[in-house]
């Protein structure tokens, strides 16, 4: 489940790849954009917004895509043919590059003016140069009697955060994910948190919130379930978090029931 801190990696990633050179190719396998052809434009700038990706390119549009579930984009060098694999949705390529999207879960290209029109709703973006912690305190606060877990993934309120994030910053400040955000005492606070465990984590294929990367040892609860926590050894609780998210965000929530008490 990529989050901000992935998506924001990815279009550093696609920034360096494509920015400041001419698209010689693209190559959008949905419907409805199927005809749609960027070859010949230059790409002003790839960015992060929350988990959206804005990939500026000449003559005002904008292609804005989402990776989602289990979606990526892959750097290749340029030279051969994109895969042929049924999984890719997009390819933009110039002279030296090919970007390579796998399974991305929205494709668009929009004026680049009406960008607002699929970014507009979000709070502020935990990565973004934008960042604001009283905005987003205030947009949690808003919504008091709101489950602090359910809060924290709303992309309305802040920008950035999954299922990991939303996990491991409630077990730290040990508060449990059924807690109404109304009654959380430092809300600031847990939103910096998780500010910091991100940008920590940006620059690093892994996502570390222990601070020990060894494979099996890198989350306090996320992907736990059953194994003793490891503040107090109670087994870590996995619940199906359903309540008010939506179908496309019907997620596991990992807590510990004695360091995260209700
Ligand atoms: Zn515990």
């Amino acid at each position: 489940m990529p989050e901000g801190d992935v998506v924001w990696r990815t279009a550093r990633q696609l920034d360096a790849a494509l920015s400041g050179r001419a698209l010689t190719r693209s190559d959008f396998r949905v419907p409805r954009f199927a005809t749609t052809d960027l070859s010949g434009r230059a790409v002003g700038e790839a960015i992060s917004r929350g988990k959206h990706l804005l990939t500026r390119v000449e003559g005002g549009l904008t292609v804005h895509t989402h990776l989602r579930m289990d979606g990526s984009w892959r750097i290749r060098r340029a030279g051969g043919y994109p895969p042929r694999d049924h999984r890719v949705r997009l390819v933009l390529a110039n002279e030296q590059w090919q970007a390579v999207g796998y399974l991305l879960g929205i494709i668009e290209v929009l004026p680049t003016a009406s960008e607002d029109r699929v970014v507009g709703h979000l709070g502020p973006d935990l990565l973004g140069p934008d960042w604001d912690t009283a905005e987003a305190v205030r947009r949690l606060g808003a919504a008091p009697d709101r489950p602090a877990g359910e809060a924290l993934l709303d992309q309305r309120n802040l920008a950035g955060i999954g299922n990991l994030y939303k996990a491991e910053v409630l077990f730290l400040r040990g508060i449990s994910p059924w807690r109404p955000a109304g009654q959380i005492h430092d809300l600031a606070g847990l939103v910096e948190l998780a500010r910091q465990l991100m940008d920590a984590n940006k620059e690093r294929p892994v996502q570390v919130t222990t601070g020990n990367p060894a494979p099996g040892a890198q989350t306090f609860v996320y992907g736990r379930a059953g194994r003793p926590c490891r503040r107090c050894g109670t087994p870590v609780r996995a619940d199906g978090y359903s309540a008010r998210a939506n179908a496309a965000q019907e997620r596991i929530t990992f807590w510990c029931p004695a360091c995260q008490a209700a």
